[in-house]
C-alpha cells in the first residue's frame, strides 16, 4: 500500500432511481471502507467520501456488481443525467424515463480503459465482475463519440417537465423541456450552455443559464444531443480549463450560430422552439399518489447527509426501510428521497420508522430548511474556503423563529450555500444564497428564485459569518415590508435591485 489517499467516489444514477438493493450496498460500503456517511448529490447520485486508495478496486467493483457504474461520473465527459424523479403512471414519465436511459447510453464513453483499470485483476488480467452494471466492454479503443482528447471539460444534461422543473433545467449544459400535447410527449425544446462554476480571480468566468436553441421531436432528440456535444468538442476552449464550458462557446458565438453549426452536425434544419417553457417546481415531497393506487413518499434529507448519531440515525432508518419495504428510492435534484410504491395500508408504518430513527418528517421539516441546500466543503472538499454543509443547518434554526414572526414560515424560496464559488449547489439561480469567499466570509446573493430560471445578484461581498444571520433577517424584513401582492422572495430583491434592498433592509421593522 501506498500513502493513504483519501478518495470520493460518485455513482452514476440516471434519473436518481436505485433499488433497495443498491442503496444497502453503498451504505456497507461506506461502512466498511468509507468515513462512515453517504451524501446524496444535487444531481440525484450519491458520492461516498473517505475511500483509501487502496480500498478504490473494491469498492469500484462492488458498485458494478450492484448494477451501477462510477463510469463517467466525474471527467470531461457527459455526467449523470437529470430527469423529474418522481414515480408516476402514464405516457409522459415513461417517455422520460426511457430518454433518460437512452442518452446515458448514447453519451457514455465506449472507454476499454474503465474495464481494465478497475474491474480486471492486475495480477492474473482476469475480469474481476460478473454480470455488473457496464455491458462488456466494446472492442474499439478509438471513441466515436468523445474522440481522443474527449471534451475540454465537464457537460451535463437534463430533463424536465415545463410545470415541473424540479432538476434545474436551466443549468444544465444541455437541457431537454418536454413538450406535452394530448398527454404525450410530442418533443423538446433544446436549452444549451448553463453552468454554475466561476472563478473569483478570473473575471472572465461567470454563471449562466442555459439559452432556447430549437425544437426537437423525440426521434431527434439523442442526435442532436451527440451534435451539441461534437460542436463543443471541437470548438469549445482547450487552452484554458477556466472557460472551457459550453457556456462560453454560447457566450463567444451566441446561440444562432451555435444551433447553425449543430444543425451542420446533424445533417438537418431545427424547428423553433414552442413557447412551452418551465413555470413550475414539485420537490416531491411528502404523500404524493403515483396513479396507480400506491403512493410515494418524499423525505427531506438536510444537505442530502446520510448519517448516525445520537440525534438522527439515517443510516439504520433507510437499512430498516429497504428490508421491510425493499421498494424502489428515487433521489431528487434537492438531495432527498423519495420512497416509491408504497400501498396506503404501509403508510403509517414507514413514518413510524422515520420517525423511530429521530428524523423530522417533511411534515416537521420548516419550508426554508425544506427548500435548503448545500454542497460538501469542509472538512471533506479540496476547493472549500468556508464552512457550507456543517454550516447552513444552524443558521437555518436561526432564522426559522424570525421567519415565523414575519409571517412568511409557508414562503417558498430556495437557499443555498457553497464552500468556494464553483457553485456546486446551484447558488447563482437561488433566491438567497451564500457563497464561500475568503475564510470566514460569504458572498451573499440573492434575486434569483425557485423557478431556477433567473441569475441572482451580488448583495453583499465580504460578508463575515458572524453576521450572516442577521444580514438574511433584513433581508426577510425588507421583504414583508415591502412586497408586492404574492411576489416571491426572489422576484421581490431582483425587482428592487441591489441599493434598494440595503436601504429597504435598514428600516424595515425587524420581527
Ligand atoms: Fe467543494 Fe466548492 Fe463544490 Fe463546495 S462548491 S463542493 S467547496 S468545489
Amino acid at each position: 500500500g501506498g500513502k493513504a489517499y483519501s478518495m470520493m467516489l460518485r455513482c452514476r444514477i440516471p434519473g436518481g432511481r436505485i433499488t433497495a438493493e443498491q442503496l444497502v450496498a453503498h451504505l456497507d460500503i461506506c461502512d466498511e471502507l468509507g468515513n462512515a456517511t453517504l451524501k446524496i448529490t444535487t444531481r440525484q447520485t450519491l458520492q461516498l467520501h473517505g475511500i483509501l486508495k487502496d480500498d478504490l478496486r473494491e469498492s469500484i467493483n462492488r458498485i458494478n456488481k450492484i448494477g451501477l457504474s462510477t463510469l463517467a461520473a466525474c471527467g470531461d465527459v457527459n455526467r449523470n443525467v437529470m430527469c423529474c424523479p418522481a414515480k408516476r403512471v402514464g405516457p409522459i414519465h415513461a417517455q422520460m424515463q426511457q430518454f433518460t436511459d437512452d442518452l446515458v447510453e448514447a453519451l457514455a464513453p465506449e472507454t476499454t480503459a474503465y474495464h481494465e483499470l478497475w474491474l480486471t485483476d492486475p495480477e492474473t488480467d482476469e475480469k474481476t465482475l460478473v454480470g455488473g452494471g457496464e455491458p462488456e466492454a466494446k472492442k474499439p479503443i478509438e471513441e466515436p463519440l468523445y474522440g481522443p482528447t474527449y471534451l475540454p471539460r465537464k457537460f451535463k444534461c437534463g430533463i424536465a417537465l415545463p410545470e415541473d422543473n424540479c432538476i434545474d433545467i436551466y443549468t444544465q449544459d444541455l437541457g431537454f423541456i418536454a413538450v406535452v400535447r394530448d398527454e404525450k410527449i410530442i418533443g423538446y425544446n433544446v436549452i444549451v450552455g448553463g453552468g454554475m462554476g466561476r472563478t473569483p480571480s478570473a473575471k472572465k468566468t461567470f454563471p449562466a443559464l442555459a439559452e432556447r436553441m430549437a425544437f426537437v421531436t423525440p426521434e431527434q432528440a439523442i442526435d442532436v444531443a451527440k451534435a451539441v456535444l461534437i460542436v463543443q468538442r471541437d470548438n469549445g476552449n482547450r487552452s484554458d480549463r477556466k472557460v472551457a464550458r459550453l457556456k462560453y462557446l454560447i457566450a463567444d458565438w451566441g446561440v444562432a450560430k451555435f444551433r447553425t453549426e449543430v444543425e451542420k452536425i446533424f445533417g438537418e434544419k431545427l424547428a423553433d422552439c414552442t413557447e412551452d417553457d418551465v413555470h413550475g417546481f414539485d420537490d416531491h415531497m411528502g404523500w404524493q399518489e403515483q396513479g396507480d393506487g400506491k403512493w410515494s413518499y418524499g423525505l427531506n434529507v438536510e444537505n442530502g447527509r446520510l448519517m448516525d448519531n445520537e440525534k438522527t440515525q439515517f443510516k439504520t432508518a433507510f437499512r430498516k426501510i429497504c428490508d421491510v419495504f425493499g421498494r424502489e428510492m428515487r433521489f431528487t435534484g434537492h438531495q432527498s428521497i423519495i420512497f416509491c410504491d408504497i400501498e396506503e395500508s404501509e403508510k403509517d408504518q414507514l413514518i413510524s420508522i422515520i420517525k423511530e430513527h429521530g428524523i423530522p418528517t417533511t411534515e416537521q421539516t420548516s419550508t426554508a430548511r425544506r427548500w435548503s441546500m448545500t454542497c460538501v466543503a469542509l472538512p471533506t472538499c479540496g476547493l472549500a474556503i468556508t464552512e457550507s454543509e456543517r454550516r447552513l443547518p444552524s443558521i437555518i434554526d436561526k432564522i426559522e423563529e424570525p421567519l415565523a414572526k414575519l409571517g412568511l414560515s409557508n414562503e417558498r424560496f430556495t437557499i443555498r450555500m457553497t464552500g468556494c464559488p464553483n457553485g456546486c449547489a446551484r447558488p447563482y439561480n437561488a433566491d438567497l444564497a451564500l457563497v464561500g469567499r475568503a475564510v470566514g466570509k460569504y458572498t451573499l446573493f440573492v434575486g434569483g428564485g425557485w423557478l431556477g430560471n433567473r441569475l441572482a445578484y451580488i448583495y453583499k461581498d465580504q460578508v463575515k459569518d458572524e453576521v450572516v444571520v442577521e444580514e438574511m433577517i433584513g433581508i426577510f424584513a425588507a421583504f414583508k415590508a415591502n412586497r408586492e401582492g404574492s411576489e416571491s422572495l426572489g422576484d421581490f430583491c431582483a425587482r428592487v435591485g441591489e441599493e434598494k434592498l440595503a436601504e429597504l433592509a435598514e428600516s424595515a421593522p425587524r420581527p
